[in-house]
């Protein structure tokens, strides 16, 4: 894990980050990024590869543009989705849209805008097929039945899984492509988040490339993602370059023997932000129990779910007071309900307004924020080269109130 200066966050002071926009907040060093996506791009350069940024995992526009500007894609679950993408600046060729049980209606949507389509099951193939036959090519989602992923709730290519068209049906799905004349633009398969193993890509790789054959106008070949990050000093993380390596050799000996060569696409979301995110929070109470020294926060599972929900670790700094007696506290939010950040921290010593940085913020942080407790969701900022600019503010009662029908 990169070693930062504890008390700034991308060269800016932490003090004069929180009082742009007060706390909790989302902190984004652009460079971060920057540097991920290069990595991606310097160790796929052996053949033509193209990475679609996941932006369900840090769906701010101002993050699309930034990724556009970097050069790569976007990938998208749902039209909303699309519809940002569209608004940050990507081209609909620089779009893909793979949906999971949505209605057909939402598929003819995106028809519509332009985007690549990746489809998900045999149903909707047909359905596809029936309404736009030769006219509009796809993308068949294939679930190659890998085990993979960090835990049950998000690894998607297993045999129980709702994801993709199992690999063992594409006899069927071959019937239904020749029947309705649909020409195949791309296969794809996702697995899953945080994959240790360049294997595991490796043999979806290797059931993409066998499947190939029975589609003659393939062009794009999506491995999905799952590169994993680490939370932790000594975590095992993904190894790029060798998967680069590896994937390039095996892509180069393929297009070797075909009329059309493909493209490789991956679908980052995780390994393109999370490290460059920072939640922000202030240290509202110290509570001594008999037990365990809680050191409660102005923030909590509303903000970042992770936790709790998956049972993350992120790592949490006093960026206040770096330099005090390192003490045992168990990090705790201000909700309702258990939301605990950290269990049994070693943090700096911490005294009430102190401020804690949470690491590893930036994916699936705000994107998955809510209002519970009616508590407003955090402001995003967003810094590159020492200039900080909001992002996103904070919300007021009025946006709690945006949408409900206040008259009796
Ligand atoms: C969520 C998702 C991704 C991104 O996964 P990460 O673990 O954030 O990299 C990629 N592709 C699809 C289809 C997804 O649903």
């Amino acid at each position: 894990m990169e070693n930062r200066n504890n008390s700034h966050i991308a060269g800016v002071a932490v003090e004069e980050l929180a009082s742009l926009a007060g706390t909790p907040a989302y902190v984004y060093d652009q460079a971060i990024i920057a540097r991920q996506v290069q990595r991606l791009q310097r160790a796929f350069s052996g053949t033509p590869t193209r990475f679609m940024y996941a932006c369900k995992a840090l769906p701010n526009i101002a993050i699309m543009r930034v990724m556009k500007e970097l050069g790569t894609g976007l990938d998208t679950v749902s039209i909303h989705e699309v519809e940002l993408g569209l608004l940050a600046g990507f081209q609909a060729e620089e779009i893909l849209f793979t949906p999971n049980m949505v209605s057909f209606e939402e598929i003819k949507k995106a028809v519509e805008l332009g985007v690549h389509i990746n489809i998900d099951s045999i149903p909707m193939l047909e359905r596809f097929g029936h309404a736009y036959g030769s006219r509009t090519p796809l993308f068949i989602r294939i679930n190659p039945h890998i085990m993979a992923g960090g835990n049950e709730r998000i690894s998607t290519g297993h045999i129980d899984s709702k994801f993709g068209i199992s690999i063992h049906q594409l006899r069927h799905v071959e019937r239904i492509v020749a029947s309705h004349g649909i020409s195949v633009h791309g296969l794809h398969m996702h697995t899953g988040s945080d994959i240790l193993d360049a294997d595991v890509f490796l043999r979806g790789a290797e059931l993409l490339l066998e499947s190939a054959s029975l589609f003659p106008s393939l062009r794009y070949l999506d491995l999905g993602s799952g590169f994993k990050v680490a939370y932790k000093e000594g975590d095992i993380t993904t190894d790029i370059e060798d998967l680069g390596a590896r994937i390039t050799e095996r892509v180069k000996r393929f297009n070797s023997e075909r009329a059309l060569p493909v493209e490789v696409w991956f679908e980052p979301g995780k390994f393109l932000v999370s490290e460059a995110g920072t939640l922000l929070v202030r240290v509202t109470l110290l509570k001594q129990t008999t037990a365990t020294v809680f050191a409660g926060v102005d923030s909590g599972l509303n903000h970042l779910v992770r936790p709790m929900m998956y049972g993350s670790y992120h790592h949490i700094e006093n960026v206040s007071a770096p330099n005090g007696t390192p003490r045992i506290y168990t990090v705790v939010g201000n909700i309702c309900e258990t939301d605990t950040f950290g269990w049994d921290r070693k943090i700096a010593e911490i005294k009430e307004g102190h401020i804690l940085a949470i690491r590893n913020a930036g994916a699936y942080g705000h994107s998955m924020a809510s209002n519970y407790n009616s508590r407003m969701r955090p402001p995003e900022i967003l810094v590159a080269e020492g200039h900080v600019r909001l992002i996103r503010r904070r919300e007021t009662v009025e946006d709690l109130l945006a949408t409900q029908i206040v008259e009796g």
